[in-house]
Parts: C-alpha cells; sequence; structure tokens
C-alpha cells in the first residue's frame, strides 16, 4: 500500500508524524517514507510493507496531508507506476537530466581496446556535439577465451579522455562488486572528469547480489538491462532490487531476448515494450539496437537494420539509445560486427533525430 501524499507536505511536516502513528497502529505493518522527484515538482510517498493485505484504505483516506492510498499488488512497488502516480520518476546526474520526457545517445565502444580508437571514438562524439558515450572495460564474454576487456587498465585513459573531449556520463558495465570501487578511485584519481553509470548486463539481470549492491551505492545510477530470457515482469521485479536496497537512480534498457524466432537477429527485437515499460514503471526507457540485432545489415532503402530499429525505438519515445560504434570495426576485440562506423555517427544522430521530432510531434498531438 502507498500512501501518496499532498504536494505541500514534506518529510518534515507534522502530518506525516500523524500518519505515521496511524500506519503503526497495524500489526506487522512498517513504514518507509520517500521523496519521489518528479520533472516539476516532487511527492512525498509512505510505502507500508508487510501484513498490509488486513489494512483499510479508508484507516489513511481522512487523515491530513493525504492525496490518495494505492493498494499495489504489483511486486515491483518503488519503480513500478501505480493508480494515482502520474510524475515520473527522473534524476539528474553530472549535469543531465534523465527521466521519461529527456533523450541521449550512448554511443561508443562495446569494449575499450586501445587508446587510440578510445581518442578517435571521443573525438567522433565531441564533433557531434555528444555527450554521452558506452565503454566497455569488463567484458561478460560466452568464451573464456574470448577478449575479457582491460578492465581497471583502461579506466586511466577512458576517464582523461572523457574529460578532454567533454564526455559527461560513461554507460559502464560492472560484474563484481570489487569493480565499482576500481571505477570510484579511477574517477577520483582523474578528477572527476566524467560521470559513470554503472550498467548491469543482461546475464547479471538476476544477479541479486550484485543487484543489491549497485543498489546499496547512490554515487552512481545504473542502467539495467532487462534479462534476455525472463519474462519482463521477472525483470521489473529483479530490477526492484536496485531500487528497495535505496537507489532510485536507474534506466531500464530493453536490448532484445533470445529465441531462434528473432533469426537473422541476434536476438528478437522488443521494441514494442518501450511504451509497456513507460506505463508500467517510472523509469526512463534505454534501448539498445546493436546487441538486439547483433549485425550491421543494409536494407535495400540504404539504412542499417540498426537504423531501423533505433528509429522504431526513438518514435515509441524511448529516452535513451545505447549503441555500438568503433573507428575501425574490423579491429574491434569485441562485437566487432554489430558496430556502426565512428564516421557514420553524424548521419546516425541525424537520423535519430528526424524521428524524435517526429515522436514529440506525435506525443503534442495526443494530448
Ligand atoms: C553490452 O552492452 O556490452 C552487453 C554485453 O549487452 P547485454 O548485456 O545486453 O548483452
Ligand atoms: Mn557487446
Amino acid at each position: 500500500m502507498i500512501i501518496i501524499c499532498k504536494p505541500e507536505v514534506t518529510e518534515q511536516s507534522p502530518e506525516v508524524t500523524q500518519i505515521l502513528r496511524a500506519v503503526s497502529a497495524f500489526d506487522g505493518v512498517s513504514a518507509r517514507v520517500h521523496t519521489e522527484r518528479g520533472q516539476t515538482r516532487s511527492v512525498l510517498e509512505i510505502h507500508l510493507i508487510g501484513n498490509t493485505a488486513a489494512v483499510p484504505t479508508d484507516a489513511f483516506d481522512d487523515l491530513p496531508g493525504v492525496q490518495n492510498v494505492v493498494r499495489v499488488s504489483d511486486r515491483y512497488r518503488l519503480i513500478g507506476r501505480h493508480r494515482g502516480q502520474i510524475q515520473s520518476t527522473g534524476f539528474e546526474y553530472n549535469g543531465l537530466t534523465f527521466d521519461q520526457a529527456s533523450f541521449h545517445v550512448f554511443a561508443g565502444l562495446c569494449a575499450v581496446d586501445t587508446r587510440e580508437h578510445t581518442e578517435l571514438m571521443m573525438r567522433a562524439l565531441a564533433e557531434c556535439g555528444v555527450t554521452t558515450t558506452r565503454m566497455g572495460a569488463y567484458k561478460p564474454r560466452t568464451s573464456p577465451y574470448d577478449f575479457q576487456g582491460h578492465g581497471r587498465e583502461c579506466l586511466p585513459y577512458v576517464f582523461e579522455l572523457a574529460g578532454r573531449y567533454g564526455i559527461r556520463v560513461i554507460a559502464m558495465e560492472v560484474t563484481h562488486e570489487q569493480q565499482i570501487h576500481e571505477v570510484r578511485r579511477a574517477l577520483e584519481q582523474s578528477g572527476n572528469a566524467t560521470g559513470v553509470m554503472l550498467q548491469i548486463g543482461t546475464r547479471n539481470a538476476q544477479n541479486f547480489e550484485l543487484l543489491k549492491v549497485v543498489g546499496q551505492q547512490t554515487e552512481f545510477p545504473v542502467l539495467y538491462k532487462r534479462g534476455m530470457g525472463i519474462t519482463l515482469e521477472e525483470s521489473f521485479n529483479a530490477c526492484e532490487y536496485i531500487a528497495s536496497e535505496g537507489n532510485r537512480r536507474i534506466v531500464f534498457c530493453l536490448r532484445g531476448v533470445k529465441t531462434n524466432l528473432g533469426d537473422p537477429h541476434r536476438n528478437f527485437v522488443d521494441v514494442a515494450h518501450v511504451p509497456v515499460v513507460k506505463r508500467l514503471t517510472r523509469l526512463p526507457v534505454c534501448f539498445d539496437p546493436s546487441h538486439s540485432i547483433g549485425r550491421k545489415e543494409l536494407a535495400p532503402d540504404g539504412l542499417t537494420d540498426i537504423a531501423h530499429v533505433s528509429a522504431m525505438a526513438v518514435i515509441a519515445g524511448a529516452n535513451v539509445l545505447l549503441v555500438d560504434f568503433h573507428p575501425a570495426p574490423e579491429k574491434a576485440l569485441c562485437d566487432g560486427p554489430q558496430a556502426l562506423l565512428a564516421a557514420e555517427l553524424e548521419r546516425y544522430l541525424d537520423d535519430v533525430m528526424t524521428v524524435r521530432e517526429a515522436y514529440e510531434k506525435r506525443r503534442k498531438a495526443a494530448v
């Protein structure tokens, strides 16, 4: 059960004390107070946890400061959008806003391989005015004999170059708690030259211990990728582990699901879930066209399948695109076949922005 407070109520308001006193009358029920920060205003919510089935909503309906009381059957209560919750969860990080209205393209290397490629990529981004990128340092690979990423060795030059080329946020996958400490240390040593969004890869989508760890720290936001072989609902529940541990700065990323029915694509593209995630959760939604499609192939109209699904995600309202680029894909140590050429970045962005404008037009026409 969630008690949504009136706009003027804050954590310090006497109404909150009164509501908490009313909650304490019910055995086995506890309350967690938290502020939901939206685009234009913040809303205080009091979440009742435990045996709430026996608690009537009208015990709170008429208390001062209460806007409405929502019974949540959904298990992903923090990230979920429940009846009466119109605000989307948004956050600011390193000068950028992430919410269900914003739009960013994280274009970059699937895996950092050389300093030279990293610099060429960052320069291409800077030339296009892009301040968000992806840089894989820790790579979970199907085979133990494949390149596993340079790990902490590459972090000093990645962060230094990011600072030099004006990159504000880097999406970087972590697979273990230790790597978060390595990222933090290297960032500090770079004089906090940039910011990092910790990426949880699809292979760790239900690694609950890792999810708890990224949830317990609040320094870095988290880009959570849906599990490739579980339902959307199961991914939401897993993602809730991050929020329930205290970190609410989450972006939810779609990246396709594994089934032969998606052939010849690497995964079956789940772009139709973009509006679903926006409706069922309050999180900004990311789409990864590169890992969905898995190969750079041209359609007869001259556009790649990757450009086509990027457009599909954007026309459906995606807030972030996470896309693989490389200055020399034939030399890439990971996922070269799906990387777009760094030299193609400008054209890709033009295409995406054409679609984003069309989406904005559709959205305005709908209200
Ligand atoms: C990635 O983005 O580098 C990656 C490995 O993606 P996923 O976890 O979606 O396979
Ligand atoms: Mn990859």
